[in-house]
């Protein structure tokens, strides 16, 4: 009897210790959780807001944002721009990855100034990822960019085919736009360097400056000429693939990088229902010169980046999801089928993409340094020192005579003499009728009002 009163109580112990111990494990774990969390909060992992409202989050020592300006295709679209990304680190830089046609009305919403975002990496030449230059360039200029910009793009199969000559001859082409503004624009904002590099270099280094590095690996695409881009800084790493098929060199070189922006083209049967393309051309520019849905996940697989962007499709309720199913069937990491306007926090800690809220009536903001028409007063183009353009009678019937000199001293002085010159030479006063002679200095008269 005794010896079983021991026995029942020795059980009863047994059972409650383990159980009380099984408690005081499993409280203890909870509080280790709540510990971490704790610790998160307050150390390293930032909080963000569910939008991202441009201008109003300072990026820390650390930290890299990624904005999509442009994530869609030449077929020009309100919703998606041809591409491009801007790129902002902690230490201030910003860098623009392609310059997609239209990519610029949505750079407009950030409130940066241009001067701030001078230097631009071109991946290859179609107008979907360079079409916006000239808005960058000449938009710039306009909205009062103090400084000139940089350019690195690739070579090509010959000298003109490489960027140096798209890009000389995009601004050559602006003659008419630059000489009609000459006189309001110094020489400084005017400055173009192009880094043309070799399209076929390996891992190069492109751009080494302020702790930042840019490589590039070849890219396969369409004709000679594409390549894609790695960035480094401060442990962070970006990658953009520009338009390629999967290739071997981006799969190496871009291993483990912390965001890895990549092109996916349509689905095959999107490509036949939607775009109307036969089975065999829908194959075939999927495999050759894009990258299938499959293949993304492929490469995904293959990099394994903490997020995987995909982008260069129409990203719609009726696209996005096939898309998707088909990436999802080789590869189950994070991964982003981009829009317009999302951007993405980077950290050692945390990767975060988010949408941006904007306001499509955004003004120009404040170019940064010191104005350079105070330091060039007088660096006009010689077109505007030339007599080109007579004010014949005013509407008082006096004949007035003036050099383009004299107009522009007049402007440059801010000293009128009762009559309102305006820099284009509209005539203001009173009610009478004024007649404007232009008359060019090669004798063409391309202009007569009454
Ligand atoms: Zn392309
Ligand atoms: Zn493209």
């Amino acid at each position: 009897m005794k010896k079983r009163i021991t026995t029942v109580v020795a059980i009863f112990l047994a059972v409650t210790v383990t159980y009380q111990w099984g408690r005081l494990a499993e409280l203890s774990s909870v509080l280790t959780l709540v510990g971490e969390a704790n610790a998160k909060e307050t150390s390293e992992e930032r909080k963000y807001r569910d939008h991202y409202y441009p201008g109003t989050e300072q990026l820390a020592p650390d930290e890299m944002r990624v904005i999509a300006l442009g994530t869609g295709m030449p077929n020009a679209r309100m919703s998606q721009a041809g591409s491009c990304w801007l790129v902002e680190l902690g230490n201030d830089d910003k860098f623009f990855f392609d310059l997609g046609t239209g990519c610029m009305e949505k750079f407009s919403v950030m409130g940066i100034p241009y001067g701030a975002a001078n230097k631009v990496f071109l991946s290859h030449l179609h107008s979907d990822h360079y079409g916006g230059f000239q808005s960058w360039w000449m938009g710039g200029l306009v909205a009062g960019r103090r400084v000139g910009v940089e350019v690195w793009g690739p070579s090509g199969a010959t000298p003109e085919l490489g960027t140096k000559y798209a890009i000389d001859k995009t601004i050559e082409a602006l003659n008419w736009d630059i000489t009609s503004r000459s006189g309001r624009l110094p020489s400084t904002p005017l400055e173009t360097k192009v880094h043309e590099f070799d399209y076929k270099a390996i891992n190069a280094v492109v751009y080494e400056q302020n702790g930042v590095t840019v490589r590039t690996v070849p890219a396969i695409h369409a004709i000679d000429g594409p390549v894609s881009f790695i960035l480094e800084w401060n442990g962070l790493k970006f990658v953009f693939s520009g338009d390629t098929t999967p290739n071997k060199w981006l799969m190496k070189y871009g291993k483990e990088a912390d965001i890895f922006i990549h092109e996916v083209f349509f689905t095959v049967d999107d490509l036949q229902n939607r775009f109307g393309w036969s089975l065999g051309a829908s194959i075939q520019i999927n495999l050759l010169v894009h990258t299938a849905p499959p293949a993304f996940g492929k490469v995904m697989a293959e990099v394994k980046p903490r997020m995987g962007v995909a982008y260069h499709f129409f990203n719609d309720f009726d696209t996005g999801a096939a898309i998707q199913d088909e990436i999802r069937k080789i590869y189950d990491g994070p991964i982003t089928l981009a829009k317009d306007m999302m951007v993405w926090n980077v950290t050692p800690d945390t990767v975060k993409a988010r949408e941006i809220a904007f306001s499509e009536n955004s003004w120009p903001v404040e170019e940064p340094g010191p104005d350079p028409m105070v330091k060039f007063p007088n660096d006009f183009g010689k077109i505007r020192r030339q007599k080109w353009v007579e004010l014949v009678a005013d509407d008082t019937g006096t004949t007035v005579q003036k050099t383009q000199q004299a107009i522009t001293d007049q402007l440059m002085c801010g000293a009128g003499n009762g009559v309102a010159y305006s820099p284009r030479i509209r005539h203001s006063a009173g009610n009478g009728p004024v007649t404007v002679r232009w008359s060019h200095p090669s004798g063409y008269a391309p202009n007569q009002r009454g």
